[in-house]
C-alpha cells in the first residue's frame, strides 16, 4: 500500500542548519544544499517538523 503522508520541505524557507537531520532516527534526512528527504526511508514519526527552527518540514 503506498504511504499516505509524506514529508515535505520548503527549500524558501530551509537554511541548510542540520539540526532536523541530526533528529531524525532513520537517517533520512541530508543535506545537498538545502534539506533533502528520502521517502521511502522516512517513518513519518514526526520529529523533524518539531525541530526545524524554520518551519520548512511538513508531514501532510
Ligand atoms: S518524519 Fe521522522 S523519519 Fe521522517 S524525515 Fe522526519 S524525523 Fe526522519
Ligand atoms: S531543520 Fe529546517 S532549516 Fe534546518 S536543515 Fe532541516 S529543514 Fe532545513
Amino acid at each position: 500500500m503506498p504511504k499516505t503522508m509524506a514529508v515535505t520541505i520548503d527549500e524558501e524557507k530551509c537554511t541548510a542548519c542540520g539540526a532536523c537531520v541530526e533528529v531524525c532516527p532513520v537517517e533520512a534526512l541530508k543535506i545537498d544544499s538545502k534539506c533533502k528527504v528520502d521517502a521511502d526511508t522516512c517513518i513519518d514519526c514526526g520529529t523533524c517538523v518539531d525541530e526545524c527552527p524554520e518551519g520548512a518540514i511538513s508531514l501532510e
